[in-house]
């Protein structure tokens, strides 16, 4: 058995261990040592990252009881190491998770909702709830966990009697084998976790709700405390502030200047809508009985459609249109369908055709020259 530092304390940086064991897997190393620091991943949260000598611990994981150190390297059976584990890393972790505790504490007794599922990953954190919450209720949990960081109340972590254990009130994600630790926030919660924790709630330093999302009947939460939520600010910050600057607006007035810009957009492009409408108007106007094939400029196949249809719905016959893109040519082809098929199957083999239709149209893209379709459809 391997002795759980981080369980004890959880500011342990860098600690002197044996190793027990060193078995090869798939590309990897698992080392078994007599005590660590680092947190097999579990309870939701991933696991630590480090170093155990000069060998890399990419990934450490709980079997069975004995905690594997996945590695690159094999290492000694016997030999002593220093294990570091990435602390950066961790506090963040371990911020968070605190965190978690006091908002899902907060939920439960404000109104009644269990934490049913806790992920804390690199970058996100979200705790599920069995219940539905809305926003004002959210925004309720979230100052009064606020107001638990700013008095700086002491977190304790504990292994319990089975008296102890019988008189405590206490959340719990799921059923626990074994011994149950408890994580105590004064006056705010009392849950079994194996994870490690910050001392104080200062430490946090802020707990930021953020994205929610429905799911079976209860709530998904997004959330960021400590360093995550500083670091999600700054990005957030960056963008404002760019974006306010770009539409020459103040950044507290950011929504209305892009919700503007947005209705401005949409004018526009139902004004550009009408006016190929009209250019296409003006194309059939001009077209006379023998222009089988005409160039516009600017349409996409949509448009070209529109108009290869007006035109044979004016004239009959073979109606080709197209627009010139850089490298090809975009096109719709209207006619009488047995007609257009044996005209398009001719089309295809002359030239490199992207596209096909059917009842009467096709449309797509044809890798030519100008003077080549033009030549094509003088038959
Ligand atoms: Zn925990």
């Amino acid at each position: 058995m391997t002795a759980k530092l981080y369980e004890k304390d959880a500011y342990i940086k860098e600690f002197t261990a044996t190793v027990i064991d060193c078995i090869s897997a798939d590309n990897a190393f698992k080392i078994i040592l007599d005590k660590t620091a680092f947190f097999p991943e579990g309870g939701g949260q991933a696991a630590d990252i480090g170093t155990l000598g000069n060998t890399n611990v990419f990934d450490v994981q709980i079997e069975n009881g004995a905690i594997y150190h996945y590695t690159n390297e094999p290492i000694e059976i016997g030999s002593e190491v220093i294990g570091k584990i990435n602390y950066d890393r961790r506090f963040n972790f371990m911020q968070n998770h605190t965190g978690e505790h006091i908002v899902s504490g907060i939920a439960h007794k404000l109104f009644g909702v269990n934490n049913v599922g806790f992920h804390l990953g690199e970058e996100l954190v979200t705790i599920d709830f069995d219940k539905e919450l809305i926003r004002e209720q959210l925004d309720k949990i979230e100052y009064l966990a606020n107001q638990k960081v700013w008095q700086n109340l002491p977190v304790k972590a504990y292994l319990p009697t089975e008296k102890e254990l019988k008189k405590t009130e206490y959340r719990s994600k799921k059923e626990i084998d074994g011994a149950v630790r408890l994580v105590e926030i004064k006056d705010t919660d009392i849950c079994a976790c194996c994870a490690p924790h910050v001392k104080n709630t200062g430490e946090i330093g802020i707990i930021k709700l953020l994205d929610t999302e429905k799911m079976r009947g209860g709530i998904r939460i997004v959330l960021k405390c400590g360093n995550f939520a500083l670091q999600d600010y700054k990005n957030k910050y960056q963008n404002v502030s760019q974006i306010s600057a770009l539409l020459s607006s103040k950044q507290e007035k950011a929504y209305e200047a892009v919700q503007k810009l947005d209705e401005k957009c949409t004018a526009a492009s139902q004004k550009i809508t009408e006016l190929k409408k009209k250019i296409a108007d003006m194309a059939v106007s001009a077209a006379a009985q023998n222009d089988t094939c005409i160039f516009v400029d600017g349409c996409d196949v949509k448009e070209l459609q529109l108009l290869a249809d007006k035109l044979h719905k004016k004239f009959g016959g073979i109606r080709a249109v197209f627009s010139e893109n850089t490298g090809n040519f975009s096109f719709a082809i209207c006619a009488g369908d047995d007609e257009l098929q044996e005209l398009f199957a001719k089309f295809k083999s002359q030239f490199t055709v992207r596209g096909g239709g059917r009842g009467g149209m096709v449309q797509g893209t044809v890798e030519a020259t100008s003077e080549s379709i033009n030549l094509f459809f003088e038959f």
